[in-house]
């Protein structure tokens, strides 16, 4: 005997058999058993969810000897002959094919006429009757609005919205659902049992999600397995005859993503390729998994329903944690363009890795407004010199003009000299006091404060002292600093209300914090369009930032200065990074980075 594909042999026959469509078959078995029976009926739904299925179930049902009723007998000649689609009575016409729409006049309006050759109902099941032209739906409507009492039309179709208002005003519309992937592997776990198919639930959970909705493809999609892998089926089977891509693998490639672990991911993603995965695939199913990151975040409830696989919820919800709701919203778009990259592209791996790293840099995007609250909320914490700082005498080379591509645009065009937001706090923080005093430099010596002080490499406010450190490379500044020291004194114990010792010094930084400085500021260029640093500390990071040439970048002296600009300038819905590299504390580095 030959094969019998799944599809058909496991075809349902009752109502009950549909999966993942009880409404609409507990609604036609009460019509059938309250005698209540339409004569048109509309089928709508997403494809393979089971629309032909039913309306052949209603048709036994219909003309079953023993009928109507809800549960027809399946072995009288109309329930044989309708399963096996050669009943005389029952016309299933495919409207999508040219024969189908002439046959609309040809055998519907034609054959109206004429009474059943054996079985109660004469029934039309007109597939993807939304194909109709508007002729042959005219046609069909006047068949509709004054059939015939022994005529039943079923009317099947994808896109509801393009059947005729007329037609639908006389018929029962039925819409059906999208199997879940959890129906469905349920159902292919039942075919697998009945066939003594040896297969994992992994298996079947990446067939039935890769079905996105239809049975019929689910049910395919195994018969092409077990020809190639006979009765022992695993998720190694179906990714290499199905081409699809294990959870696992999509599993570790977030993981990766998240532990910031470009090696790891690297690694995984030379795996997909040499198991021979479409990387598009790899990042289409990325997305869907992102999606479903989304559903266990927003929703937790619908966690538990039918849109996840069995067994995976854990894993979701654990990842899930780890990603904040903006996270996942900009790794769908990422993985959006990243397909599109990757489709138009010579070496797709490249992009693939890039794409990985992107998303690993994505990750610490803040929202522009949370920037704007820690900006508001920023009072630095100077930290206590160690003794690591050294004192440098004062070099007496004579000052250099300082160089033009060193000169930092701040921003000159600020009439108020005072930084917004900071208004006569009671007990002036130390932080604050920085802050006054910077801005009464600005205002005084604006030229000054413009070349020199935003050079510095730091400023410390201490209670007793401000201290300006210097870059031995910039000697020359420290020469015009201590020119204006007196005037510095002076403003600063106008500020304070006390004497203030201001003092300049000169200290190397450390490599390994020179090093840093360098990559943060080099990765910033590389990954943004506007890079904002904030903050004589970060002085090394703005300059490599400049160097890489990629990226425009500004210097701010205090993260206040750097307000007006985000608030300019960023649209809503632009994502800024905050991060402090791990030299540099956070007050005192900003760097913005404006997502697309
Ligand atoms: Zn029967």
């Amino acid at each position: 005997m030959s094969y019998q594909v799944l599809a058909r042999k496991w075809r349902p026959q009752r109502f009950d058999e549909v999966v993942g469509q009880q409404p609409v078959t507990r609604t036609l078995r009460n019509a059938i058993a309250s005698g209540r029976i339409a004569h048109a009926f509309v089928f709508a739904g997403p494809r393979g969810c089971g629309k032909t299925t039913t309306a052949r179930i209603l048709a036994k049902a219909l003309n079953c000897v023993a009928g109507p009723a809800a549960e027809p007998c399946g072995v009288c000649d109309a329930c044989v002959e309708i399963a096996q689609g050669r009943d005389i009575d029952v016309l299933e016409i495919d409207a999508a094919s040219h024969t189908g729409i002439d046959n609309i006049r040809e055998v519907v309006i034609a054959g109206l006429a004429i009474t059943p050759v054996r079985d109660r109902y004469k029934v039309f099941i007109i597939d993807e009757v939304h194909q109709l032209s508007p002729q042959s739906f005219n046609a069909l409507l006047k068949s509709i609005e004054e059939p015939p009492p022994h005529v039943v039309f079923m009317m099947a179709t994808t896109e509801l919205h393009k059947i005729p208002d007329t037609i639908l005003s006389r018929s029962q519309v039925f819409e059906f659902r999208t199997i879940t992937p959890k129906a469905i592997a349920a159902q292919l776990r039942t075919i697998a049992d009945a066939e003594r198919i040896d297969a994992s639930d992994a298996a079947l959970a990446l067939i039935a999600r890769a079905a996105d909705g239809s049975m019929r493809d689910a049910q395919s999609a195994l018969d092409q397995v077990m020809a190639f892998a006979g009765e022992r089926i695993g998720v190694d089977e179906v990714s290499a005859v199905l081409g699809l891509v294990g959870r696992d693998l999509l599993f570790e490639l977030i993981e990766a993503v998240v532990a910031e672990d470009a090696a790891s991911g690297f690694a995984v993603a030379d795996r997909a390729v040499e198991a021979g995965h479409d990387l598009r695939l790899v990042v289409r199913e990325l997305s869907r998994l992102v999606r479903d990151l989304m559903v266990v975040t927003v929703d937790p409830a619908r966690a538990g329903e039918g849109d996840l696989a069995e067994g995976e919820r854990e894993r979701l919800q654990e990842l899930g944690s780890r990603f904040s709701r903006e996270d996942l919203m900009r790794a769908f778009d990422l993985l959006a363009s990243a397909e599109q990259e990757i489709r138009a592209a010579w070496q797709p791996r490249y992009h693939f890795e890039m794409m990985l790293l992107r998303w690993m840099h994505l990750r610490k995007l803040v929202p522009l407004t949370e920037l704007m609250e820690q900006l508001k909320s920023q009072t630095p914490t100077p930290k206590s010199q160690s003794g690591s700082m050294t004192r440098s005498a004062a070099a007496p080379t004579p000052a250099a003009p300082i160089a033009p591509t060193r000169t930092p645009p701040v921003a000159p065009t600020s009439a108020s000299p005072v930084a917004p937001a900071r208004t006569a706090p009671i007990a002036p923080s130390e932080g604050t006091l920085k802050d006054r005093f910077l801005a009464e430099v600005r205002a005084g010596k604006g030229f000054f404060y413009n070349t020199v002080v935003a050079q510095a490499q730091r400023i410390d406010v201490a209670d007793d002292g401000i201290t300006f450190t210097f870059l031995p490379t910039h000697r020359a500044l420290r020469e015009q600093f201590e020119q204006t020291r007196p005037w510095l004194e002076s403003t600063a114990e106008r500020v304070a209300g006390r004497r203030i010792a201001v003092l300049g010094e000169m200290r190397e930084l450390g490599a390994a914090e020179e090093e840093g400085h360098r990559r943060v500021g080099e990765r910033a260029a590389a990954c943004a369009d506007l890079v904002l640093v904030v903050g004589e500390r970060a002085r090394p990071l703005y300059e490599a930032a400049v160097a890489a040439g990629t990226a425009e970048t500004r210097f701010f002296n205090a993260p206040a200065d750097a307000v007006p600009i985000l608030r300019d300038e960023l649209k809503a819905g632009d994502y800024v990074l905050v991060k402090a590299s791990r030299a540099v504390a956070l007050e005192t580095v900003v760097d913005a980075l404006v997502a697309p």
